[in-house]
């Protein structure tokens, strides 16, 4: 199983990062060991003073391809979940800087908390589902999927040009606004359309 993140899917976060709207998709991907389920504790690393919550929409891969055509994506996914991509901003922004790849900043263990699923026929659109993200009780990112940059069909056919996708891979689909800081004792809870998906508490 492999992790599929998206970055700069929502003008309005590229624009907060200062980083240009972009002409394809943007990808990297974390570990299996990144992943973090059942509401488990996210702890922490000691190698940051700066990590950010990125609340992003995730399908999950239903059938193995490689070169999907746009126009068969939607056959390749049918479930929606919510996960945070936590990023370690500090890392991100020196490694950027010296030109150098990501991974310490996005792929560290437990950088992929990830919340239940839920049929996307069950959604009023899943063409247009909104999700938000709580920190201590209050709102600090709120997103449509109608507002991404590339739709979850034109991701699938970008990056089955380069990997093939196989059951069970995870694509998180790229932030909205809003990102900021988390401490010890944060609580995150993030909902897709008004359903409670995921809970934890950072320690
Ligand atoms: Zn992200």
């Amino acid at each position: 199983m492999k992790i599929i993140c998206i970055g700069r899917n929502y003008s309005e976060h590229a624009r907060e990062l200062n980083n240009a709207v972009p002409a394809e998709p943007v990808f990297f991907m974390k570990p299996d060991s990144a992943l973090i389920l059942n509401n488990q504790p996210f702890f922490l690393p000691d190698f940051s003073n700066e990590i950010h919550y990125e609340a992003e929409i995730v399908i999950k891969i239903n059938r193995l391809g490689k070169n999907i055509d746009k126009k068969f994506a939607h056959r390749y996914y049918e479930e929606i979940g919510i996960g945070i991509d936590f990023t370690a901003r500090d890392l991100q922004r020196k490694q950027a800087e010296a030109g150098k790849p990501w991974e310490i900043a996005k792929a560290f263990d437990g950088s992929a908390p990830l919340g239940k699923f839920i049929k996307r026929d069950k959604l009023p659109d899943y063409n247009a589902i909104s999700f938000r993200l709580e920190k201590n009780g209050a709102i600090v990112q709120k997103g449509n999927t109608r507002d991404m940059i590339f739709s979850f069909e034109e991701i699938i056919a970008y990056v089955s040009k380069f990997l093939t996708l196989k059951i069970g891979d995870l694509i998180y689909t790229g932030t909205p606004a809003g990102v900021g800081p988390v401490k010890t004792g944060d609580r995150l809870e993030a909902f897709i359309e008004d359903m409670p998906m995921l809970s934890f508490t950072v320690k």
